[in-house]
């Protein structure tokens, strides 16, 4: 293990932005949430011992015209912040019957897999891709963010379900796919990693690449940033992929902040500038 310590600071505007994103999916999570337990199938029966991520089993019943009205929330939100951004008046245009039926196959074909390489490979997340003439990562970046709400409402619908995490995974085990964050436990060091979907967290061993696998010590270093404290990186260079870990000093009571990933914006800018790449994709 190597240690190396670092400054850096946080753009304000992304901050901005975020949040109000973050209310957006807000809403739609509290509709979700609500719509699925009264609906009553986020279970199906004897899912949870079979193979695979928990989405593909249970299969819930998602509310496609709702996802077309966040989906539509969220790029009024972008073209009210950035007028003139190239695309954006072509992705507001996209037809609602198109966003449904690309939001429903992409979620039942998630598994192991990047979500932006499943979203391109699916027939829909071509067509959405080439129904606008604007750039491809613009549409996934409003797609995948109009899609976490959802999956964060199915992966909390699951609490107080009795099934075995897969400890280890490089995937997630309720929706399949990887990890963006990270969530080291103070009083005894166990590290979780976290959904970068879903947000569900599963266990896994501290020294273990969450990416490749990897588990030689010489490989896995650790960088703080010397004027944040309770955050550091996780860095492989096997595969030259980093994690952000924040430090939970509450014994495991609380889960990741709201918006660590975009508050700890310093830590990729650190980890880019050392040379290691974010693996996570989405
Ligand atoms: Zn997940
Ligand atoms: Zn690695």
């Amino acid at each position: 293990m190597q240690n190396h310590t670092e400054k850096a600071g946080m753009p304000r505007e992304l901050l901005d932005f975020y949040r109000d994103l973050r209310a957006i999916q807000d809403k739609y999570y509290e509709e979700c949430r609500q719509a699925l337990k009264s609906s009553g199938n986020t279970r199906r029966a004897g899912a949870e011992s079979l193979p695979g991520p928990l989405l593909h089993r249970v299969k819930p019943d998602f509310d496609t015209r709702r996802f077309t009205d966040a989906f539509k929330d969220i790029t009024a939100m972008i073209a009210r912040r950035r007028p003139g951004l190239k695309g954006i008046g072509g992705i507001e245009q996209i037809p609602g019957p198109l966003l449904s039926q690309s939001f429903a196959e992409v979620v039942n074909s998630l598994f192991n897999q990047e979500f932006n390489e499943k979203f391109t490979e699916t027939s829909y997340g071509k067509r959405l891709s080439g129904a606008v003439d604007a750039d491809t990562g613009l549409v996934e970046f409003i797609f995948i963010n109009t899609v976490r709400p959802f999956l964060r409402a199915f992966a909390r619908s699951l609490d107080g379900d009795r099934f075995e995490a897969l400890e280890n995974s490089s995937f997630c085990p309720v929706c399949g796919c990887r990890p963006d964050m990270g969530r080291a436990l103070k009083h005894n060091g166990q590290r979780y990693l976290h959904c970068s979907l879903c947000g569900h967290e599963w266990l896994s061993k501290r020294l273990l690449c969450p990416y490749c696998l990897n588990e030689d010590h010489h490989l896995l270093s650790t960088i703080t940033v010397d004027d944040i404290p309770g955050c550091r990186i996780d860095a492989c260079e096997a595969c030259g992929s980093y994690l952000k870990v924040i430090v939970d000093e509450t014994a495991g009571a609380s889960g990741l902040p709201e918006m660590a990933d975009i508050e700890t914006v310093f830590l990729d800018i650190v980890a880019n500038q050392k040379g290691f790449t974010n693996k996570t994709f989405y």
